[in-house]
């Protein structure tokens, strides 16, 4: 009778703690959902998951690993990149490139002992795995990918959908439509915070004569080649875009004339030594403008404009900017 009574009181005490463990689980998968669909943009969306798992459990050492064909890869892991993390990486990306986020939490960095992998997402489109140090709540994890697999999979449809909007299909810049409405967040934000930027209008010199002579394909190399050459020739806050047909627009964040002006020169002498295609050379024509305050970002474009209108003017293969007309 007694025994009976103890056996039963444990019963009830395991069926409690079951409870709360189920209650607490569930409170963290929804906390991970809300932060996760509220999150501004995927970056920030795949930081605030890795980092809710590693603070809720550090010795896991969670590693997000995203692969889409055609794009870098991405990391958003805990482990410190000489800590077990690029070796990681590297075994999910080989010697692709791929960038590396370092998402912070609070304690020791943790280490990376014998890993377990879980995919949340793996598709044509897209492949997402998390990955822990085995036998950490290794239950808790399996749980929490199946829940996560629809939101994830909804995150990465609308990024290839925006990128879709935003980038130029030949040579995977941005397009015109992100550069208004990028040029636009930029004036925002210098008239907000008393900062200045200035904007880049690079125009190729005589390309008619390219396609005439080399063909509209051969054309179509030379852009792409000088689109990641802009790209490899500016800072990782500076945005370059495909303004239209052979022109360009690159947005330099505090960035003043004088500064833009250097970096245009040797935009323009970095392009008249480069060889392209079949030993193929061109050169470029560059129009630059400063943001002041009160100034629109049509003002802006105008300005450029004109700096660009003067260097062909004067000659091609040339910098120019409206004060070097009065
Ligand atoms: P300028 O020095 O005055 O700028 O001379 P230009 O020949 O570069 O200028 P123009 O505006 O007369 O011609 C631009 C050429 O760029 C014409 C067009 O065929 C070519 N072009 C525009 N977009 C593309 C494209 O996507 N691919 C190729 N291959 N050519 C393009
Ligand atoms: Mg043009
Ligand atoms: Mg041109």
């Amino acid at each position: 009778m007694y025994t009976g009574e103890a056996g039963n009181l444990s019963t009830h005490k395991e069926f409690i703690a079951g409870e709360n463990t189920r209650s607490r689980n569930l409170a963290l998968f929804t906390e991970s959902m809300v932060s996760f669909l509220s999150s501004k943009n995927s970056h920030q969306a795949f930081m605030d998951l890795v980092s809710l798992m590693g603070q809720t459990f550090p010795l896991a050492a969670p590693a997000l690993y995203i692969e889409s064909p055609g794009f870098p890869g991405r990391v958003f892991t805990m482990l410190e990149p000489g800590g077990g993390g690029e070796h990681e990486a590297e075994k999910v990306f080989g010697k692709k490139h791929y960038s590396y986020e370092k998402v912070l939490v609070g304690g020791h960095p943790p280490i990376a002992r014998l890993r377990k992998d879980y995919s949340i997402m793996n598709t044509t489109g897209a492949r997402v795995t998390l990955c822990i140090n085995s036998g950490i709540h290794d239950e808790i994890f399996r749980e929490w990918v199946k829940i996560l697999t629809p939101a994830v999979a909804k995150l990465m449809d609308h990024e290839l959908l925006m990128h879709m909007a935003y980038r130029d299909g030949l040579t995977g810049l941005f397009n015109y439509r992100a550069f208004d409405e990028m040029l636009r967040a930029e004036e925002d934000r210098s008239s907000r915070y008393r900062t200045n930027f200035s904007l880049m209008m690079i125009d190729i010199d005589h390309f008619k004569r390219v396609n005439d002579g080399y063909g509209h394909p051969i054309g179509d190399m030379v852009l792409k080649a000088l689109a990641e050459k802009l790209g490899q020739c500016v800072r990782r806050s500076d945005r370059v875009f495909r303004y239209g047909g052979e022109e360009f627009a690159i947005i330099l964040p505090h960035t003043g004339l004088e500064k833009a002006r250097k970096l245009a020169e040797r935009i323009r002498t970095t392009v008249e030594r480069m060889s392209f295609i079949g030993g193929l050379q061109i050169t470029i024509s560059i129009g630059i403008s400063q943001y002041s305050d009160g100034v629109t970002p049509g003002d802006l474009v105008k300005r450029a404009d004109m700096g660009l209108y003067l260097a062909k003017n004067r000659g091609r293969n040339m910098v120019g900017t409206v004060e070097d007309s009065i």
